[in-house]
């Protein structure tokens, strides 16, 4: 018996499509997105570990931040702390190079910049990043189709309310920034996360040393993390929107509604 079984199992998985193979969850309410940007130090010393002990997942963008990313390690990661939270579990996105505002760049200059991530990550063993974040929140039509051709789901920008994946497109997906010690902006955000909206947020350091602007204190960020997990959010990387949104699909979608 055991000896037919297995070649009959080979041919049922053979024949099922891909699509349905599949099987997309419906977006829930308290659904969060937690991002952090630019290769701050305390990502991999202090975020990435309480994260991990709340059982979120996150993305971290990374980026060469110029002009001491080699040198100022009080405020940026090595290449091995990012790895680690690559293993650990977290995403690890790309956020370029060198942090350029995409509007002002060459067709090659945006392939340079993105494939330069791509060719560190694979240096450092860290899997071919599947998500973008615009530097600056700084989009352009040629960012959008160089990162299409480079096969990428979904990119983060800025606009300060909640993703819907029904009008907006996968490569411009909005998110709240958060920085400072008012706490208002992040309570009142959690709110859009209902009715088949995401709310995707953006911290920089936590806290920041060379970006006293976008500084989040510590308590703060804990105080957050804390609430999430007290009132029960499901919190995910923006790699794991892809369980909730077909991204080639939403975007032919909003293509048409658009025409
Ligand atoms: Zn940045």
């Amino acid at each position: 018996m055991r000896r037919h079984l297995l070649p009959l199992l080979a041919i049922i998985t053979t024949a099922l499509p891909a699509q349905e193979s599949r099987q997309l969850l419906p977006v829930p309410d308290k659904l969060v997105v937690l991002t952090f940007d630019d290769a701050v130090s305390n990502h991999a010393t202090f975020v990435g570990p309480l994260l991990k002990k709340l059982g979120f997942g996150a993305t971290f963008y990374v980026c060469e931040f110029p002009p001491d990313f080699e040198t100022n390690k009080e405020q940026y990661m090595t290449w091995d702390q990012i790895k680690s939270l690559n293993d650990m579990g977290f995403e690890i996105g790309n956020h370029t190079g060198h942090h350029k505002h995409l509007n002002g760049l060459k067709k090659e200059q945006l392939v340079e910049e993105i494939e330069f991530i791509e060719k560190r990550c694979a240096g450092h063993g860290i899997p071919r990043p599947v998500t973008f974040c615009y530097p600056a929140y700084v989009t352009s039509p040629a960012a959008l189709a160089t990162l299409t051709e480079h096969g990428y789901l979904f990119a983060r920008e800025g606009h300060g309310r909640a993703y819907d994946p029904a009008k907006d497109n996968p490569l411009l997906i909005p998110s709240v920034s958060l920085s400072g010690s008012k706490t208002e902006p992040f309570y009142n955000a959690l709110k859009q996360a209902a009715n088949g909206s995401i709310v995707v947020f953006t911290f920089h350091g936590i806290p920041e040393h060379t970006h006293p602007w976008v500084n989040t204190p510590p308590e703060i960020f804990e105080q957050y993390m804390r609430y999430l997990a007290d009132n029960h959010f499901t919190v995910i990387s923006v790699r794991d929107l892809g369980r909730y949104v077909d991204p080639s699909k939403a975007r032919s979608a909003i293509v048409e509604q658009k025409h």
